[in-house]
């Protein structure tokens, strides 16, 4: 499942795409256009009558069950989880989620991904799914080397429902009848400007994105099967989506969020769930993994004083750049595999440095350290705090010994600095299956 991101390729039929997920072109109820402008009669956006779709919904979760299947989980799998709530929907359901991780809550140095099911309220798989995805990596710790993988390496945050009052209703919006995927700020068009008008489970998954350093995300949608990446939108209206998570994700999250369809049938008979679970697994687990796995990983620190620096990534021929974490100073780029890339960290400050690598299948790490920019920052030594006068003394006092004698503190200075910092790398990378190096 390295190759998920390059099988992806196969599926980004981006008119299709905005087709299952409602977009203007949908002539009827029931099937789609096709990449030719031929109409489809494969049955997608069903619209079902009230009672068909209750009837639907049975063996579904309900909202309280839901909840109540997250907080089970979260006792029974205290030792690698953790649930916590990003703020609660216009009725007041709160909005969980469940952080997997072996150091679930702490800030490592590690990729974070993210899964949120139930966007749309009627598209109910992938709150079923991630509870079951969520099971299944707590029932196969340190049984199975893809869940142990994922547990020790990356932190998981799974969403279950982002809509959960748009679910009670079995509709596609919130309460507010909302559409919550084009809800978000656009970078084309204002239309979601006005912060006042956004809706409060699109406000929580904001805050929750800037607060967290998401690596990588996707969100379950059901009516197709269809694997989306940014860009959903264009300056010149040839994708009709704005507003969507996926593009507020990539801008201003540095996360690159897929939109997976993940079911033909919106509401697939409940027995059927278990099924769709297998069909899915290998797939959700690979794509966790994958940021693992694959891609260019590091940390960056300055020079001066060994602090991690928040520092921006770019890959020379990619227009788009990351941030390091500010706690850690720990990126992770997701790159394609065997190629060439030239990778550049910068930081107002500090001197850019690039350095060419070559990714093969798996992942590497590449450590920078920083030299402040300008002369007197790196210039910058403990006799800064002494005036001109002190040396003075000091050579006319002693003739030039202590002189020899502080020279040589300071080099000793910088050297134990600069070995602190080797040190920690060394440690780190003696720890890693990855080929390492430091720039
Ligand atoms: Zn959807």
């Amino acid at each position: 499942m390295e190759l998920l991101f390059s099988s992806l390729l196969l599926f980004l039929l981006g008119p299709i795409a905005s087709i299952a997920r409602g977009g203007d072109r949908i002539p009827n109820p029931s099937g789609f256009w096709d990449r030719s402008g031929e109409f489809s009669a494969r049955s997608l956006l069903q619209d079902h009558k009230p009672q068909e779709l209750e009837a639907l919904a049975d063996g579904y979760m309900s909202n309280s069950e839901l909840e109540k299947a997250i907080e089970e989980f979260g006792k029974r799998c205290a030792h690698i989880s953790r649930v916590y709530s990003i703020g609660k929907s216009v009725k007041g359901f709160p909005l969980l989620v469940i952080e997997i991780s072996d150091k679930p809550g702490k800030d490592e140095a590690e990729p974070a991904f993210k899964f949120i099911g139930n966007v749309h309220g009627d598209e109910p798989v992938g709150r079923e799914l991630l509870i079951l995805l969520a099971n299944w990596l707590c029932n196969n710790y340190m049984k199975d080397s893809l869940a142990t993988l994922i547990i020790k390496n990356v932190h998981l945050h799974i969403l279950p429902t982002m809509n959960p009052d748009g679910f009670a209703l079995r509709r596609r919006g919130n309460a507010n009848n909302v559409d919550l995927n084009r809800d978000f700020p656009d970078q084309f068009f204002p239309i979601n400007d006005v912060v006042d008008l956004r809706q409060p489970e699109t406000r929580a998954v904001m805050s929750w994105i800037k607060g967290q350093h998401f690596t990588a995300s996707a969100s379950l949608h059901g009516g197709a099967l269809v694997a989306n990446y940014p860009w959903d939108g264009s300056g010149d209206s040839r994708y009709p989506i704005y507003g969507g998570m996926q593009d507020w994700n990539y801008i201003h999250g540095g996360c690159l969020e897929l939109t997976l369809e993940i079911s033909d049938d919106k509401w697939p008979k409940a027995d059927e769930l278990p099924i769709l679970f297998e069909y899915n697994r290998m797939s959700m687990l690979n794509l966790v993994a994958s940021l693992a796995k694959t891609g260019i990983h590091g940390r960056i620190f300055s020079s001066h004083n060994g602090h991690p620096l928040p520092a921006s990534v770019m890959i020379k021929g990619i227009d788009y750049k990351i941030n390091a974490s500010g706690s850690s100073g720990d990126y992770h780029r997701i790159l394609a595999p065997s190629g060439s890339y030239e990778v550049t960290v910068s930081m107002p400050g500090y001197r850019a440095k690039t350095t060419p690598t070559f990714l093969q299948q798996y992942a590497i790490s590449l450590d920078f350290i920083l030299d402040p920019d300008g002369d007197d920052a790196h210039r910058r030594t403990p006799l800064d705090g002494c005036d001109c006068n002190c040396l003075g003394i000091l050579r006319r006092a002693h003739g030039g010994v202590y002189l020899a004698v502080f020279v040589i503190l300071l080099f000793l200075y910088f050297l134990l600095k600069r070995k602190a910092v080797f040190r920690f790398l060394k440690r780190r990378h003696s720890s890693s299956h990855r080929r390492v190096s430091v720039v």
